[in-house]
């Protein structure tokens, strides 16, 4: 069962060292191949890109890939099954949904002959982890029956322990801890609020859980937590960006700079808003392909985030490309009466005082009105740090816009996912 996995996780450390030339021959090859793929075996692509003026010699054309247009989650979700690639054996198809926090859920389908454990191998790998060491995770349950005993069996012989992040208690907080402490786990893998109500708990108890590393996803990871969670887990925080559709797609690595897209396995492209790559540093759109789902392609997908690509090389040596940590959801729009619409820089308000303010969240009022709504990490050093804040979020907006903060007990989150953004207002 792991000789795939296994020859796939050399290929990909292989391509680590790749040359700058190397690593584009390998993407402009992969997002061709997985492009006419799409074109020649799923109805629903060979209609959108007949239909955009693509013939087959357009799609072969590595050239035209970020011409091709962009898939988006209603398209997806009106095509249904004609997204399938008639191809490939239906029991390849492992069922998953996204989130329904941001609209209505999607049926999508991750191909099981997909070289999946071998990029978490990987990516492990650059935090110091061994795929055999104890884990520990904060996160929905999403395996059930077969697929359940298969992961399992991916993972044998190291121990697995969960903290299920939608039932997240004083209780259930209680007994991951009493089973921590019988595992030492040495990596903990979890959504970043459910990391943050644990370790908020051990905080208030005067505990710590030691590890080796924290690894977190499905949220933007705001200063005030990742300080919180070295403190109580004694360990560094990566940042991961992934989702139920293209799982492991860029994750922090030592040097904490950024996010290395897994280039060999997936393309990441920030897009303005008719689908064109823009330059690197310029904020846009996420666009993601996964070059190993042949059984739902997902090619030029929109995740719904945005986000930048950083120029240069990684201290750490690693040749694949970086991107900075999400910065939102695309629908996370700020207006102000004079129609100005604010779509970024609001994660780095409480930035000069990580230590003072947990998280935060603003929300816009159907008047345009906002409360700035936080969670006190110092309360001697609280006020200062939210004065500072509301002065920047005012600088931002305009004197026209009232902003009043209202420190809360926690902030509330939809499957472990809190949102940096609310609006009430009617676009
Ligand atoms: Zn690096």
């Amino acid at each position: 069962m792991m000789r795939p996995d296994l020859q796939a996780f050399r290929q990909m450390r292989e391509r680590e060292t790749a040359s700058l030339e190397q690593l584009s021959d390998i993407v402009a090859t992969a997002s061709a191949r997985i492009a006419l793929h799409a074109f020649d075996n799923s109805p629903f692509y060979r209609e959108l890109y007949s239909g955009a003026g693509f013939s087959r010699d357009d799609v072969v054309d590595a050239a035209n890939f970020s011409q091709l247009p962009v898939v988006t989650k209603d398209l997806l979700r009106s095509a249904g099954d004609a997204v399938l690639a008639q191809n490939v054996a239906p029991a390849r198809a492992l069922s998953s949904q996204t989130g329904g926090s941001t609209g209505a859920p999607l049926h999508i389908r991750n191909d099981a002959a997909a070289p999946t454990a071998a990029m978490w191998w990987r990516i492990y790998r650059w935090w110091g982890i061994h795929p055999a060491d104890d884990m520990a995770f904060i996160y929905r349950r999403v395996r059930q029956g077969k697929e359940a005993l298969l992961y399992a069996a991916q993972w044998w012989p190291s121990r697995h322990f969960l903290l299920d992040a939608r039932a997240v208690t004083e209780e259930s907080i209680q007994s991951f801890i009493a089973q921590w402490q019988r595992v030492e786990p040495r990596l903990l893998v979890a959504y970043v609020e459910g990391a943050t109500a644990v370790a908020a708990h051990l905080e208030r108890t005067n505990r710590t859980l030691a590890t080796t590393a924290v690894s977190v996803t499905a949220a933007m990871l705001q200063p005030g937590q990742r300080e919180l969670l070295e403190r109580a887990f004694g360990a560094p925080v990566f940042d991961t960006y992934r989702s139920a559709e293209i799982p492991w797609i860029a994750a922090e690595c030592s040097a904490h700079q950024g996010l290395h897209v897994a280039a060999d396995q997936r393309r990441v492209e920030i897009v303005d808003a008719t689908g064109h790559p823009l330059a690197d540093g310029v904020e846009g759109s996420v666009v993601v392909t996964d070059f190993s789902n042949e059984v739902f392609p997902l090619v030029r997908y929109e995740m719904g985030d945005r986000s930048r690509t950083i120029e240069g090389a990684c201290a750490c040596g690693l040749a694949f490309p970086r991107i900075d940590p999400v910065q939102g959801r695309v629908a996370d729009i700020i207006r102000t009466p004079s129609g100005k619409q604010i779509t970024g820089g609001l994660s780095g308000l409480f930035l000069e005082s990580p230590g003072a303010i947990r998280q935060m969240q603003i929300v816009q009022h159907a008047d345009l009105s906002i409360t700035l709504r936080y969670v006190v990490a110092n309360p001697d050093a609280s006020g200062e740090a939210v004065a500072l804040a509301v002065d920047k979020l005012r600088r931002i907006l305009g004197a026209e816009v009232p902003i009043t903060p209202v420190a809360v007990e926690s902030i509330e989150s939809a499957a472990g996912k809190a949102r940096l953004v609310i609006s009430e207002v009617r676009s």
